[in-house]
């Protein structure tokens, strides 16, 4: 991450984050004639017509997330790999990450994406993420990476008591949301305006 990016963030992202970010190469995430722009904090286009994130936004989703130590993460839109990786540095070698993407394409890119840069701790799996992935549930954290018209009920369902989930909900306007299982029910805290691009699945926008 730049020096600028780091500065702005210290003090409201944690530095367990921000250290986790610094172990991650974000270069090896993006197509190798933009990697002069690899470490820009804004979105890059990775083919499909989708993107990397901003450097910012996965902090702060990170830290949102508040993902601890041998966690068991499902992550929504797996996209270049990137913020799955840094996800695999805060859940360290005793956690896992389920990355799923639904653009075969994209999933290959980041397969080989993860694997240049010596991640062991993610799977990637091709499918609709829109209604989780049941196989690997129940999970501790979620993040989905592309706005839902509504948090679709597969992934609070897929989340342990206790476990969060984190998603931009809106069309027009986004916001970013943070979805808690309790004992009964979930409690939802609201995190100011996002822009992503659609979700598209069965819980997700029509395609
Ligand atoms: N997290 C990614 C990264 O680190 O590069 C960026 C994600 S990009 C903003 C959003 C991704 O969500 C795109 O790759 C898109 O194809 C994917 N996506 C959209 N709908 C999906 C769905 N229903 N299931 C899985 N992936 C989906």
């Amino acid at each position: 991450m730049k020096d600028e990016t780091m500065r702005m963030l210290r003090g409201s992202v944690s530095d367990r984050v921000l250290a986790a970010m610094g172990r991650v190469p974000r270069e090896l995430f993006v197509p190798r004639g933009i990697r002069g722009s690899a470490y820009e904090d804004r979105p890059l286009p990775i083919g499909e017509g989708q993107t990397i994130s901003a450097p910012h936004m996965v902090a702060i989703m990170c830290d949102v997330l508040d993902i601890g130590e041998g966690m068991r993460v499902l992550d929504v839109g797996t996209g270049s790999g990137y913020h799955a990786a840094v996800m695999a540095e805060l859940v360290g070698p005793e956690g896992h990450v389920y990355s799923i993407e639904r653009i075969t394409q994209l999933a290959v890119f980041a397969k080989e994406n993860l694997t240049a840069a010596g991640v062991k701790n993610v799977t990637v799996l091709e499918g609709d993420g829109s209604r989780g992935l049941p196989e690997y549930a129940p999970y501790d954290r979620i993040n989905v990476a592309a706005t839902a018209p509504k948090i679709p009920e597969p992934l609070k369902e897929q989340l342990k008591v206790g476990g969060k989930l984190v998603i931009p909900v809106g069309s027009c306007y986004q916001e970013l949301v943070l979805v808690e299982r309790m004992k009964e029910g979930y409690e939802l805290e609201h995190h100011g305006g996002v822009v992503f691009v659609p979700l598209l699945g069965d819980y997700g926008f029509e395609m």
